[in-house]
């Protein structure tokens, strides 16, 4: 047994306590923290083309094609296809580029939004059932839906459509549980 300096108070505890006797600081808490911090295993963000590949081509094909309309039947608007293919693109990849799945050694977090933002995640232990769901097609493309529920009273599931490595996804959070 060991006397440390309580980070809160400064005065001094057994590094066995499980808190503080003096401010009720989680010290054995902290300690766990310290010999085993959490870090980010892995972090995803919904695919554009490997959840949507068609429409992502169709998208990719209007920017050109409007182009090559508008001098082909010299009707400068058609240009505004063009607009179209490029302001869907870019208004998907902001969505998909604000939409954050991070599974790390202790909790699942999926972040979403871009103006208003929300945070929803599950610690690894209160995990009660995880689900992976990818048609034959988005199998092909390597990407699926994961979905979590939580077995605490707080917070809610998570549930994320067109992530890429669903199940490596799944893999790691039934591992660290
Ligand atoms: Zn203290």
């Amino acid at each position: 047994m060991a006397l440390i300096k309580c980070p809160e108070c400064k005065q001094e505890v057994s590094d066995q306590a499980v808190a503080c006797p003096h401010c009720a600081f989680p010290i054995a808490a902290q300690l766990a923290d310290k010999l085993h911090p959490e870090t980010a295993l892995l972090i995803v963000h919904p695919s554009m083309f490997g959840n949507h590949p068609l429409y992502f081509l169709l998208c990719v094909a209007l920017i050109p094609a409007g182009i090559a309309t508008a001098f082909m039947f010299a009707q400068p608007l058609l240009v505004v296809l063009s607009g179209v293919g490029l302001a869907i693109l870019v208004g998907w990849w902001l969505v998909c580029e604000s939409t954050e799945l991070t599974v790390t050694t202790k909790r699942t977090i999926l972040r979403r939004g871009l103006l208003s933002k929300s945070t929803n995640e599950i610690r690894n232990k209160d995990v009660r059932d995880i689900h992976v769901a990818q048609s034959l097609f988005h199998r092909l493309m390597g990407t699926g839906s994961l979905g979590i529920s939580s077995a605490a009273e707080e917070g809610g599931d998570i549930e994320i459509a067109g992530i890429p490595y669903p199940q490596q996804a799944a893999e790691l959070i039934r591992k660290n549980q």
